[in-house]
């Protein structure tokens, strides 16, 4: 029997034991979190000192550039690590949506329990995609899990941010990107390394985590924006990662001579977003078509959607034939 329900945070229960997924709030009403990913709400599990934290060691080392704290009472996990504990077994994969991020199977004798945390079912720059798992219970999140949401295939909006930028340089202007701290940066870091000439330079936010990423081994080449990029900003000869809730007035201001886009899987739902001069539609997240492709491949008996569209995610798996409900 596993019995799942939502408390500020997914609570799983089973008879003798009881973990909570990606907590929302400090909690210290049970004695064990798993911690899915680094991205800010999803890494309150981590600020409890005394809980047990299951995680992996990437994610636990950019929630403590994040909070400037170590964390305590950790078990740091790898994709593929099973854990026995009390007559079950978690077992901690990858999902796909940001460096470091995994999904957790806990399974015992009769059931096992899958849930995808925040998921890719497309292959980044920087993460695999996440594999199916046959599962009986699976809890997935639902950001994008509208009918009709559908993103264009990464390598050409990969080429069409490339070929913007250096348009861009080329017409005078300093490209801006605004990109999300923990996935996004790390991709579109590795996109201009890997594809083009262009130095990357990345505001200080970015580059602390692009520091702990490239600690891991993945060799990431950019200039922070107040040490090693400042002459390269002036130059012009550069693109410039922001963090994508930065003040963009503000930007203008400092660099008007700019032309500033944003990087997010929102440009595929909404035209006009923020201020900006251009959009691209990438994300760390799967569209609709992939969250039906990923969890009809998964073949699982009960689905429990959360986050975003979940209700709609719900209704559309229970139109072929999928019970699911949403549970917040
Ligand atoms: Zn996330």
């Amino acid at each position: 029997m596993i019995d799942v329900y939502w408390d500020n945070g997914i609570v799983v229960r089973t008879n003798n034991f009881e973990i909570m997924l990606d907590p929302i709030i400090k909690t210290n009403k049970i004695s064990s979190v798993f911690i899915s990913h680094a991205h800010r709400d999803h890494i309150y599990g981590l600020l409890n000192e005394y809980c047990l934290k299951y995680s992996t060691s990437q994610t636990i080392a950019i929630g403590e550039v994040l909070t400037n704290k170590k964390i305590k009472n950790v078990i740091p996990c790898s994709y593929g690590e099973r854990v026995e504990i009390q007559n079950l077994e978690l077992h901690f994969i990858n999902s796909g949506h940001v460096f470091g991020s995994a999904a957790l199977i806990i399974k015992n004798r009769d059931v096992t329990l899958l849930y995808t945390g925040d998921f890719n079912f497309s292959r980044s720059l920087i993460q695999e995609a996440i594999s199916p798992i046959e599962c009986d219970i699976m809890i997935t999140e639902a950001t994008y899990g509208r009918p009709g949401i559908v993103f264009p295939p990464r390598e050409e909006v990969y080429l069409d941010i490339i070929s913007w930028t250096a348009k861009m340089i080329n017409n005078g202007f300093l490209p801006i990107l605004l990109v999300y701290p923990l996935g996004k940066a790390q991709e579109i870091t590795k996109l201009f390394n890997k594809f083009s000439s262009i130095p990357v330079v990345t505001h200080s936010k970015i580059s602390k985590i692009n520091e702990v990423v490239r600690s891991f081994g993945e060799n990431l080449i950019f200039y922070d924006l107040n040490e090693d990029g400042k002459e390269l900003i002036e130059s012009k000869d550069c693109v410039v990662l922001f963090p994508y809730n930065c003040n963009i007035n503000k930007l203008r201001t400092k660099y008007p001579n700019s032309k500033i886009g944003i990087i997010t899987g929102w440009a595929a739902v909404y035209k006009n977003i923020k201020n900006v001069d251009i959009s691209f539609p990438l994300s760390s997240h799967s569209d609709y078509p992939q969250l039906i492709d990923f969890i009809s491949k998964c073949n699982p008996k009960k689905v429990l959607t959360i986050h975003g569209y979940a209700k709609e995610l719900a209704k559309s798996l229970r139109k072929i034939g999928i019970d699911a409900k949403s549970i917040i």
